[in-house]
């Protein structure tokens, strides 16, 4: 009404203050949870988010929004149904409208073999408590009826479902978390990149930056595809390599699929925006990179996958595709823990499943700073699980990175 005039600022923009008690460094979805939550849930103070670009130019603002809690083991399955439980609350904790939209993620399978397998997947979840349906070939049909079923080179026997699991605006989420941390008083420093770490006799004092030194009691990385880099900036050298992964979205048509569905016989996955464009993916590129873009033998393999799913999708046009840049571990599954560093903490290796994640990652990485104990959710998640041998390895690809 106002032609686009008299907008104020979502959040502060502040100059770093010379001393924080908690600084995170990462202004991407999990960074701006975990601020969140440490000022709200666990009444901290004087927490600073210092991110090097802008809020929401990772992957937070790359990703392609399915969330979801269908996990197998028990290290994953209770950490993303609290995830999915604080997504559902979430635009009335924060005030802002995300868009959640639990539309429901379809996971096909195309032999007997595979039903099992998603047979136990089912049960696991339900027993659990999340939800889970196993899909007919009949009930597929009925869902999706623009599928290839007839003649095609990979049958689909029926699906995997979880009518909670759906989408969220991804943006949505960094800017929401931003301006509810703001609000409790959580200075978020743009253009703000930390390139070294001052550490005092095993202990975290401070974090030299792009804007000047800044001290901190305690620190937390959670850097998403830098992980590595800005933990060996401080003499860690973890268990993880960096990959990117492409999105893709056609241009805008009607309302098509409003599910989000995933092809059993091959790497990919596709849901519609409320803008109406189809928006998908597929593998990760399988080399090591820092470059936010990918290559053409992914986007060929993204294409025929999808048109040996929905052979319609071979009338659209592709109008946009982008990279990011994934933390990927060695048995697929993140970290949340403390480091040998005293006082700083490590929240990375979120591969590319980490969007459905932010809440949890948020409020269990809030809780072992805060705490100095891991959040009961997230014990899996340590660091030391790859000396012990205690792997979480959901899709049990062994120590592959590049296909988890
Ligand atoms: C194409 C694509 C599709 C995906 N699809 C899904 C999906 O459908 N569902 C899902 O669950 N997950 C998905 N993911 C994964 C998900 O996006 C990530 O796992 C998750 O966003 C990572 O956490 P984050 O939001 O904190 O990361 P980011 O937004 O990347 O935040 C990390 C921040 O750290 C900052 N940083 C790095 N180094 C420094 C430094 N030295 N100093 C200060 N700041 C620094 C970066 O600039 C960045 O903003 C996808 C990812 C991509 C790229």
């Amino acid at each position: 009404m106002r032609g686009h005039t008299g907008w104020r600022p979502a959040w502060r923009d502040v100059a770093p203050q010379s001393a924080y008690d908690i600084i995170i460094v990462g202004g991407g979805g999990h960074g701006l949870a975990t601020a969140y939550y440490l000022a709200k849930t666990y009444q901290q103070a004087k927490i600073a988010v210092l991110e090097k670009g802008w809020i929401g130019g990772g992957n937070v603002g790359r990703n392609t929004t399915i969330i979801r809690s269908n996990y197998l083991l028990p290290g994953n399955i209770p950490f993303y149904e609290m995830s999915l439980k604080l997504w559902e609350r979430l635009e009335q904790d924060i005030n802002y409208n995300a868009m959640i939209s639990q539309r429901g993620v379809v996971n096909l399978y195309h032999s007997d073999a595979q039903r099992d397998a998603y047979v136990r997947r089912g049960n696991a979840i339900l027993m659990h408590g999340a939800d889970a349906e196993l899909l007919d070939e009949a009930g597929v049909r009925r869902l999706l009826p623009f599928l290839d079923f007839d003649g095609a080179r990979f049958p689909i026997k029926g699906a995997l479902l979880q009518r909670r699991g759906g989408t969220v605006r991804h943006d949505a989420v960094a800017w929401g978390y931003a301006r509810a941390a703001d609000r409790l008083g959580v200075d978020i420093i743009q253009n703000c990149e930390v390139s070294g770490f001052r550490i005092e006799n095993g202990k975290v004092t401070g974090l030299d930056t792009t804007r000047g030194h800044i001290a901190a009691a305690k620190v937390g990385l959670a850097c998403a595809g830098r992980t590595s880099q800005v933990a060996a900036a401080a003499g860690l050298r973890l268990p993880i390599e960096s990959h990117a992964l492409q999105a893709f979205v056609s241009e805008a048509i009607k309302p098509f699929i409003d599910t989000v569905v995933t092809f059993g016989a091959g790497h990919f996955y596709i849901s519609q925006s409320d803008k109406g464009g189809l928006v998908f993916g597929g593998d990760i590129e399988g080399y090591n990179s820092y470059a936010a873009r990918g290559n053409l033998p992914v986007i060929e393999d993204v294409c025929e996958c999808g048109m040996a799913l929905i052979p319609s999708l071979g009338r659209l046009r592709i109008v946009r595709h982008w990279g990011g840049i994934m933390d990927m571990t060695m048995d697929g599954s993140p970290i949340i823990d403390r480091t040998a560093i005293d006082g700083l903490y490590l929240n990375g290796g979120w591969c590319y499943g980490g969007f459905k994640a932010t809440p949890a990652s948020g409020l269990c990485f809030a809780h072992l700073i805060a705490t100095g104990e891991p959040h009961p959710v997230a014990t899996a998640y340590r660091l030391n699980r790859f000396e012990t041998g205690h792997l979480i390895d959901e899709k049990g690809m062994g120590p592959h990175p590049q296909l988890h």
